[in-house]
């Protein structure tokens, strides 16, 4: 609770701040204006937040829980190696192989990457550099491989260079041992994209979801990339039905939960997705429909994070 109100904290903050000394990437076709995803989007938070430290919270067995680089970031580490899910973001390199080491001593070698978005992959080129092995789904592969714009970010993102895509490509599961556990890599088809997979540590009964749980916030969804509001619920659903009350839940955002926080989230996107849906059907325009406020119930409590209720209303109508 305490790091979520942090988050919550630096979120406002961020509001007045640019990003500052830390470089953009750089977009494949014309200059980045006002209002895209590096200059007042989530990636203008994660680069102001990875000026900050990045925070190691551990969870069970050998596995722990990195924050502040991007997505948060989950690692399982033995003699062996660490196998890590989601790569976080360039700027915090340094700081992260900080953190990496602090954990223990042995090198990379496995990073599984939950979806293509920039905050779980731009990390895969230095850890790929140190030795890793990347992991992802075929779609999620192909984003990495191809110019993909994303117009609610406003942004278009270029190929990353081939050392920093994935080799190791799921199609629908894979099952890893390493380091004492059992890993399995499972795409349950088109979720917040069309190349989620979870990862789920069967000992430790720790399970990594990606973006397809925001813990406590609106979730961004990628309508444009395979995702819509109805597949993110249909992803929460397997993932509620496949973990129990003792399964520590980390999500793609947000502090690490439990089932009854996932089983909120669900809930607040089914109730969101059915007031949208009826007015939508009824032919209303997005604006009628943002200016009744259908997320109202919410918002105080959902709408802190990068993703606000009018964002979040025209994700899941875009999405019916
Ligand atoms: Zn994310
Ligand atoms: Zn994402």
């Amino acid at each position: 609770m305490h790091c979520f109100t942090w988050i919550r904290a630096a979120a406002a903050s961020v509001m007045l701040a640019s990003a500052g000394a830390i470089s953009i990437p750089p977009a494949t076709a014309g200059e980045p204006t006002k209002g895209d995803y590096f200059h007042t989007g989530a990636g203008a938070w994660y680069l102001e937040r990875a000026k900050g430290d990045i925070v190691t919270i551990p969870l069970r067995g050998n596995i722990n829980v990195l924050m502040g680089s991007g997505a948060n970031i989950v690692v399982l580490s033995g003699s062996e190696g660490k196998f890590l899910v989601d790569a976080g973001i360039k700027p915090s390199q340094d700081k992260l192989q900080g953190a990496l080491g602090k954990i223990g001593p042995s090198p990379l070698k496995y990073v599984v990457n939950t979806h293509w978005h920039w905050d779980h992959t731009e990390g895969n080129e230095w850890m790929r550099a140190a030795g890793a092995t990347i992991v992802a789904q075929r779609h999620t592969l192909n984003h990495l491989s191809e110019t993909t714009h994303v117009d609610d970010w406003n942004w278009t993102f270029a190929p990353v260079p081939a050392g920093a895509r994935p080799t190791i490509i799921v199609d629908d599961e894979m099952e890893f041992t390493f380091a004492g556990e059992s890993i399995k890599v499972e795409h349950f088809g088109p979720g917040h994209t069309d190349g989620d997979v979870w990862v789920y540590f069967q000992k430790a009964d720790v399970v990594a979801l990606g973006d397809t749980f925001w813990n406590g916030s609106f979730p961004f969804i990628d309508n444009e990339d395979g995702g819509s509001v109805n597949s993110a619920i249909d992803w929460a659903n397997k993932a509620i039905k496949r973990t129990t009350d003792k399964t520590i839940l980390v999500p793609g955002h947000g502090p690490v939960g439990n089932r009854a926080q996932l089983i909120e989230f669900r809930d607040m996107l089914v109730t969101v997705r059915d007031k949208v849906g009826a007015l939508k059907s009824q032919g209303k325009s997005l604006e009628d429909i943002i200016a009744v406020k259908p997320t109202a119930a919410f918002d105080d409590r959902w709408g802190r994070f990068v993703i606000d209720s009018k964002f979040f209303t025209k994700l899941v109508y875009d999405g019916l």
